[in-house]
């Protein structure tokens, strides 16, 4: 995932494209094509429905906007949500929820937490830097793993005693 410089985006036009609005915040809504209800566009598509553009990412070959008030003709944004519920494409959810992901990150970290000072998205990165004390952000990684304890047809089953 990198932040893309929107003077940039003419390099893009030809790339698969989805478009993020805030809806109520945190929450996401995403620009669909109602014909074929399908979010991913090509992102010259997007930009001729006149949309206005806020920030821009890119990750595997795939273009996010954030962008402002919308509306167009035969399409309409809907809540995240329901894309990921309605949609099997297994390729498509991931995108979405990892930019969904990066979206509330960059919303959410604003300011330093050294000195206050105002944070600035390093471009071609997924970086922010203070613009006053230099220091660097980057996204928390929040790593999980399961584990599965068999003995013939039983598993063991566990939770912490402060589990309600
Ligand atoms: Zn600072």
């Amino acid at each position: 995932m990198q932040f893309l410089e929107l003077n940039e985006l003419d390099k893009y036009k030809d790339y698969p494209a989805l478009a993020f609005m805030n809806f109520q915040p945190p929450v996401k809504s995403i620009i669909i094509d109602i014909k074929n209800q399908n979010p991913l566009m090509s992102l010259s598509q997007l930009i001729g429905l006149g949309i206005k553009i806020k920030k821009a990412f890119i990750e595997k070959g795939v273009i996010a906007l954030l962008i402002d008030e919308f509306a167009a003709d035969g399409f309409v944004a809907l809540e995240s949500k329901f894309i990921l519920t309605e949609s099997f494409d297994l390729k498509l959810q991931k995108t979405i929820l990892r930019f969904h992901q990066w979206l509330i990150w960059d919303e959410t970290h604003l300011y330093c937490n050294k000195c206050a000072g105002i944070l600035k998205q390093v471009q071609a990165k997924i970086e922010k830097q203070c613009r006053e004390c230099a220091q660097s952000f980057f996204p928390t990684i929040a790593p999980a793993v399961m584990v599965l304890i068999e003995r013939g047809n039983q598993i063991l089953m566990a939770r912490s005693p402060h589990f309600r």
